[in-house]
């Protein structure tokens, strides 16, 4: 759907217009193009004083197989860590122009007054940033901190992250990534998409890798060989999930029920991929998805996409209306899930992605049913973390959060409470459905083994629930 007043202030006009007004100017944000670069200018890194350079080596490895253009200071504590990769680095302090990515190790930041790091490295190049760029710090979760510095200094981390967020504008993101000790060469699939366009509507958020199975991939066709199901994929978030993956690689199986059979079949067509019609409400959903699984050797990724809305305040909503959201939305998911675990159907190092909602994190009027089985799914996610750790196949399950998303669903929406949605974000306007297939094409990568439990907001860092 338009965004008319996104695409007015554009314009020569349009701008003057909301400055002298004072309303937000969105800028048309960077998404992936085929051909373009990961990282589509310069980046400046940077290091907290310590011994600890294990984070800034799995960082400079990741720029050395990028071949992007590295700045550091002279005298940066970890310099030596980009230079022992053979980046051929240039000094920070000879480049007045900007940089697309600002990123910076604080792993070793282990007391409060040390947290001056981020500011001593930031405050300079907080104006140096180009449109679309990249904010990105890196630390160590501080629930496996051992000491009660390293703790508070860590959790500090969030809040500087959230706030640079929403100072920088411009399309600008930031985000912080918690990597557990080992973990360290596990990062390069989220450093990669947190770097570049594809995580355009991602902002302010909390990413943690751990210990798990990050297999080589070839980076631009990850999902090579693949089999990946799709829930909900005859149109809206669906569908883009279903052309992200098949661009990846993916052979996708596009699933729907009946009634939306002609546009399934169209969007299968159109990726190469095939049909399954199916309620996944249905007692025998998972036997019907693993009997299409088996055709093609087992599933490598299931997307638990399909979910529906019927709003009401919880005094004028009927019983029918709760049964159906939590059904459709929470129960199938579980049940579907159990199914695949008890009869094996996925593959050793598959991935389970499921749809949340911010409404599920903040809570929203008229929304008790499905703010409940929105919420329900980052309960599924965090507990079959878990049970995927313990089973040690490989297999991971995490969760994207949609916050304002420009598909039918939203176009239904009342206008003043439609264009307050869109606009309650850094980025000052709605996502696509491809920003939330590009986080689910993240998640879904053989690359990602390290990246298990974790709900990621798709909003802009909109302000609700932050
Ligand atoms: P959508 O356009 O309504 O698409 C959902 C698809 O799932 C539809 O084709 C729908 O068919 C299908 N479906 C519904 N019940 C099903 C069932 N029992 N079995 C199989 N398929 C079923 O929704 P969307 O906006 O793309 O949203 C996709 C997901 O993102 C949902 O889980 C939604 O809750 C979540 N989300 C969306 C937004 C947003 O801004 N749009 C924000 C947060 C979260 P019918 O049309 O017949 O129902």
């Amino acid at each position: 759907m338009s965004d008319r007043y996104g695409t007015f202030v554009q314009s020569g006009l349009g701008k003057q217009v909301a400055k002298n007004l004072g309303l937000p100017i969105p800028v048309t944000l960077e998404r992936f193009e085929a051909g373009e670069k990961v990282v589509r200018g310069s980046v400046l890194f940077g290091a907290a004083p310590g011994d600890d350079a294990r984070l800034s080596t799995a960082v400079a490895e990741v720029l050395q197989a990028l071949h992007t253009e590295v700045f550091v200071a002279n005298d940066d504590a970890h310099k030596d860590a980009l230079t022992s990769v053979g980046i051929e680095v240039k000094n920070s302090g000879d480049n007045k122009d900007k940089y697309k990515v600002l990123v910076f190790d604080a792993s070793n930041i282990a007391h409060a007054p040390d947290l001056k790091a981020l500011y001593d490295f930031f405050h300079p190049v907080a104006r140096q940033v180009e449109q679309s760029g990249r904010v990105i710090v890196i630390g160590r979760p501080p629930e496996e901190c051992e000491t009660i510095g390293s703790t508070l200094a860590q959790r500090a981390l969030e809040g500087f992250v959230k706030s640079v967020g929403k100072e920088f504008k411009k399309g600008i993101t930031a985000q912080l990534v918690y990597v557990s000790e080992g973990a360290e060469s596990n990062l390069a699939s989220t450093l990669s998409f947190l770097m570049s366009a594809r995580s355009a509507y991602v902002s302010g958020q909390v990413v943690r890798v751990g210990a798990g199975n990050a297999l080589q991939v070839d980076w631009s066709k990850p999902l090579a060989g693949k089999t990946a199901l799709v829930t909900g994929a005859s149109r809206g978030i669906g569908e883009a999930i279903a052309r992200v993956l098949a661009r990846d690689g993916a052979h996708v199986i596009c699933l729907d029920i009946a009634p939306q059979q002609a546009d399934l079949q169209r969007v299968a067509g159109e990726i190469g991929g095939s049909t399954l019609t199916l309620d996944i409400t249905a007692a025998d959903a998972g036997e019907k998805i693993a009997e299409a699984a088996a055709k093609r050797g087992g599933l490598d990724a299931i997307v638990h996409n399909a979910g529906v809305t019927r709003d009401k305040t919880l005094a004028n909503m009927d019983e029918k209306q709760w049964d159906m959201v939590v059904d459709i939305n929470l129960q199938s998911n579980a049940m579907i899930n159990d199914y695949l675990f008890d009869h094996e159907v996925l593959n050793d190092n598959a991935r389970i992605i499921c749809v949340s909602s911010l409404s599920g994190i903040a809570g929203n009027l008229g929304q008790t049913n499905y703010a409940t089985s929105k919420a329900g799914v980052i309960g599924l996610v965090s507990a079959t973390a878990k049970k995927l750790k313990a089973d040690n196949k490989g297999i991971t399950i995490n969760a994207v959060a949609p916050g304002f998303i420009e598909t039918q669903m939203t176009a239904a929406i009342p206008f003043a409470i439609r264009e307050a949605g869109r606009r309650m974000n850094s980025m000052s306007q709605g996502g696509l459905p491809v920003d939330v297939a590009e986080t689910i094409a993240w998640f879904a990568s053989p690359a990602s083994g390290g990246v298990n439990g974790n709900t990621i907001r798709v909003c802009g860092q909109s302000l609700l629930g932050a």
